[in-house]
Parts: structure tokens; sequence; C-alpha cells
């Protein structure tokens, strides 16, 4: 038997079901009109929310990534909770406007933005993390032509990464954001030529769950705002700290210890450069906001035993769940948390494989777990959902067309 996930803390059983959001998932199911569906526990957000705000200083903003999961009622209620978003697109930046976003809390980085998107940015009064000159004076010649002035800021590829990180986004050679000795003279030129001069960005890396190398890519990157800050000459107002902070997904993977985060960084509030003193403070988070409030369910559509070994054949899959059946950024398949949703905390009674409907040997929900024997019929729960789930699969593979989606 393969060791599964870990299944994040707080989900119980009713009657031997898997209950989310207060009911039992076979309700919701029936609500959300039958499976593939995720769903969303809108109490969980909260909730992690509530903890992001005790553990880290006040002074420090929160803000979403929409990339994460842009599910517009999502959207909407975490536009109650957070204090900015961070979008990578103008499809984005049209999601975070159908969700009645206000576009000044909204920060758009990424590669590759075409002057559509950047004029859509410009007009609505979003905040350009800019990845490039070529960009920044493309935005610039915009926002002459419109009579807009741009809020722009600068991505900042930092000379460092964080250490252990799932996807290393800093440190040498990267497409992202602009090398750090080349940011004080870009910033000298926007603000001469009259754009509203937003700060710096730095993002060193994603899905860390070692508090100790967050802290010091924190350290590293106030270290770094300071330094430029004094080379550009000009007040820093604002600076995107980046993220990073990781959930479990794999077995022996343990939470991050949020308190050393927190505590860390207030300590370094405390001492702040003076060229720092007034400069306003965020963080972006994506998974570690949404990733534990969503689960997969999809049906038991087949049972089959095939040399000895069991598969159960679901309604869902990779086109779905691409990240749990180790197609996004893993190098080594790992069990994803899985259950039986319909047999929610029953014993375990065999070793099963859960695989997805597609004709491709990739598509496997479960690799060669434990579970409580599973008839058709059945509803699999997949934890650890909500983010890089929907929008981050190839939902047209082989036809079989888009889960359903439900906030509760
Ligand atoms: C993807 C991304 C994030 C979110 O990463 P998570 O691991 O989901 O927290 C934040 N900032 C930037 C720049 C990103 O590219």
């Amino acid at each position: 038997m393969k060791p599964l996930g870990p299944i994040p803390a707080g989900f119980e059983a009713r009657d031997g079901v898997l209950v989310v959001g207060g009911r039992p998932v076979t309700q919701w199911v029936e609500e959300a009109g039958g499976t593939p569906l995720f769903l969303y526990a809108a109490d969980r957000l909260r909730a992690q929310v509530a903890r992001l705000r005790a553990a880290l200083p006040p002074r420090l903003a929160l803000h979403y990534a929409v990339k994460a999961n842009p599910f517009v009622p999502l959207l909407e209620l975490m536009a109650g909770l957070v204090d900015g978003f961070d979008i990578a697109s103008g499809g984005e930046l049209a999601i975070t406007a159908k969700a009645g976003i206000d576009p000044r809390l909204v920060s758009f980085a990424g590669p590759g933005k075409r002057d559509a998107e950047l004029e859509a940015a410009i007009v609505a009064g979003v905040t350009l993390n800019l990845e490039s000159e070529n960009e920044a004076r493309r935005a610039l010649a915009l926002g002459e032509r419109l009579g807009v002035v741009p809020r722009l800021a600068i991505r900042v590829n930092p000379d460092f990464d964080l250490k252990g990180s799932g996807m290393k986004m800093g440190g040498g050679a990267k497409p992202f954001g602009l090398d750090a000795e080349r940011v004080p003279a870009l910033a000298r030129e926007i603000a001469a030529a009259g754009a509203e001069w937003r700060g710096f960005h730095i993002f060193a890396g994603s899905q860390a769950l070692d508090a100790a190398a967050i802290a010091e890519t924190q350290g590293q990157t106030l270290e770094l705002a300071a330094r430029l800050a004094d080379e550009c000459g000009l007040p820093l107002v604002h600076c995107n700290l980046g993220g990073g902070f990781g959930i479990p997904y794999f077995p022996g993977e343990a939470p991050l210890d949020l308190d050393f985060v927190g505590a860390r960084l207030a300590e370094r509030f405390e001492r702040l450069p003076d060229v720092l003193q007034d400069t306003a403070f965020c963080i972006e988070l994506g998974r570690y906001l949404v990733g534990e409030l969503g689960v997969y369910l999809t049906r038991v559509v087949d049972r089959k035993v095939s040399h000895g070994e069991v598969f159960l054949i679901t309604d869902g899959g990779m086109h779905h769940q691409l990240a749990a059946s180790g197609n996004f950024g893993t190098v080594v398949r790992r069990n994803y948390p899985s259950a039986i949703a319909t047999r929610f905390g029953a014993e375990v009674e065999e070793e099963a494989s859960i695989v997805g409907c597609l004709c491709t040997p990739l598509d496997k929900l479960a690799d060669k777990g434990g579970f409580p024997r599973a008839e058709v019929g059945d509803l699999v729960a997949v934890f650890c959902a909500g983010a890089y789930g929907a929008s981050a699969s190839p939902m047209a593979f082989l036809g079989q067309g888009p889960a359903l989606e439900l906030l509760v």
C-alpha cells in the first residue's frame, strides 16, 4: 500500500458521509446536480483568514493571488476578507471586475502582458507590476495616449530564492521581473515620466512548508527592498513581499508554522531601516488561502480487478485535478489526500487505485492507497482541491467537459 497525503484537519463524517460546510456531501452533490463537483467551504476560508490575521503583524496587508482559484462566488466572498488581489492576465482582470472587486485594490504581474491588457489595467486604475523595461515603456506610452496616469510598480527578480519551495520563481536567470541591478534606473525613469510610483513586487517562490526558510526569505526581501529604495532615491510607498506559504499535500508533510513566520516578521517590522519606515507592505497568497477549503468529489462508475489489483474508476480525473494526478509541477508522483466520501472514517479494507475516466495511464487520482471497500455509486473525495484545480487542469481533454463548482 502507498501512503495517502494528510487530510486537512477538521473534516468529519455524519452517518459515514463526509461533511463540508455543515452538510453531508451527498446533499451538495444533489443540489449541484451531480458529479464531478468542486465544493469550496466558505467557513474554512473565513477561519484561514482569521488565522493569518492573528499570526501576522497588523501592518502587513493580505492579498489573494487570483490564479489559485478564480471562481467568481469565491472572489466575491474573498473581497470582504482580504485587502487586495493579484492577477496575472487580462482575463483575470475581467473576472475580478465581474466579482465587483475595486480595481484600485488589484495589481497585475506576469510576463508577456499585451498592449490591450496594459490598456485595460491602466484605464481601470490597476497597479502594473512591470516585468521589463519594454513593458514599462509601453505602459508609459499608453498612459500618455489615454490621458491616464498609470500606476506602476517594478517586479524585481531577486538574487535569492525561497529554499525548499515547490516552484522557484526567483534567483538567477528568470523570465519574471527585472534583475535587481537594473531596477533603480527604471524606477527613476518611471517617476520622471510622471507615472504614479507604486514600489516593488518581490516574489521568490511558492509552496514552502519550512517556516525558517520563509522567514529568512522575508528578511532578504526586506533587505533588498531597502537597498533598492536607497539606490532609487524615491520613497518606497508600497512593497509586495511575495508569499510562498505552502500547504501539506503529500505523506509526511506537516503544516507550516505560521506563528513562527508571523513572529519573525513582526520583529523585523520593529527595526526597519529609515527608508522603509513609511512603506506599506503586503503578502500575496494563493494556495494557503484556498487550497484546503476545496474538496473534489467524483463518483465511482466502475470497479474492476486487473492482475489482482483493484481499480475504482470514477467520472472525474486529471482533466479537473491535474495536480492530484501528479502531472502539474511534481517530479515524483505521490498521493494527494483522498478518501471514500460516502464511507468517511471507515476502516481500511483493501488496496485500491482511484483513476479517472480518461483513456490515459496518467489519469490517476490515488495510486494503491488503503481504502474501505468502495462500490459503484460511492463518492470519492480528493482534498486540497481549492487551489490550482478547476482552472489549472485541461478541462477540454478528451471531451469530458468541465466540473461543477459550488461555494457552500
Ligand atoms: C502563483 C503566484 C502566487 C501564488 O502562489 P501560491 O503558491 O498559490 O501561494 C503569488 N504570486 C505570484 C507572483 C505568483 O506567480
